[in-house]
């Protein structure tokens, strides 16, 4: 996944909640780019109950059997395809799912596990900074916060991201290549970069749907809105679409995918 670079912005949301509210006074026009989505709440609600009935229980591709191993995955998926990652960890967290145990492996052994992976050197050497952050500062446990978590080596926000909603259960939106594409494309949520896409993807995705809202966009970005040529035949949302790369109306016909759908080849 790749994973653009992030810029910290101030909400001005946080910055009208400083100013004094009188009772007629005339608002002071915002001052920072003012967000807007091309879709209704209405709008927004459907969109994600389609998704819903077409994914109803969507997961992240990335194979691992536990927090560890779902962190060391998401890192190494920077740059990398989920397939491609899948390959090389299968073999490597059948003898490395700890920290003590990867840390064991060196550096030299990681890197031939996962040297068919892109930017494969710098990334072993980050997992096994990780591994021993993790023993040394976490008592071998992964963090459950996104402060503590993007402390670790290798690891920015997004991975952060991930890690809290598939580890922990708490509805974040990790936002990568795909979730940034169709936020754009489909001006959902267009922002200019990953944080200010997250961001406004927050703002207007309803709060029953948010927590597999990373899933349901990855997956339709991945199978559907696909980068090059948007399948917009194939797609349950088409009528409701206003993306100006749209090639027709008629929405496909909302069915539940069959399993084999959800996690077949990555892009
Ligand atoms: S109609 Fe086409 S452009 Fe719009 S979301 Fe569907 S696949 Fe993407």
């Amino acid at each position: 996944m790749a994973t653009p670079k992030i810029k910290s912005k101030t909400s001005t949301q946080q910055k009208s909640n400083h100013a004094p509210e009188r009772q007629g006074a005339v608002k002071a026009a915002p001052k920072a780019k003012r967000f807007k989505s091309a879709y209704s709440k209405a709008e927004m609600e459907e969109i994600f109950r389609r998704f819903s009935v077409q994914r109803p229980e969507p997961k992240g591709e990335l194979e691992h059997v536990n927090p560890f191993t779902l962190v060391v995955a998401v890192a190494l998926s920077a740059q990398a395809t989920d397939a491609g990652v899948n390959k090389a960890t299968r073999a490597l967290f059948k003898i490395a799912d700890t920290p003590e145990k990867m840390l064991d492996l060196g550096e030299e052994g990681v890197t031939q596990y996962i040297k068919t992976i892109g930017l494969y050197r710098n990334k072993a050497k980050n997992v096994i900074a990780l591994c021993r952050m993790l023993i040394d500062e976490f008592g071998s446990e992964v963090p459950k916060t996104r402060e503590e978590l993007i402390r670790l080596p290798g690891v920015g926000r997004k991975t952060a991201n991930v890690v809290m909603s598939m580890a922990f259960g708490v509805p974040t939106l990790a936002v990568d290549t795909h979730v940034f594409r169709i936020a754009n494309r489909l001006l959902m949520a267009p922002g200019t970069t990953p944080d200010e896409v997250e961001e406004n993807l927050l703002k207007v995705i309803p709060d029953q749907y948010l927590f597999h809202a990373h899933h349901w966009l990855i997956l339709h970005g991945r199978y559907c809105c696909k980068a090059r040529k948007p399948e917009c035949e194939r797609c349950v949302i088409a009528d409701l679409c206003r993306s100006p790369e749209k090639t027709v109306d008629v929405p496909a016909p909302l069915v539940e995918l069959p399993q084999q759908l959800i996690g077949e080849a990555v892009e």
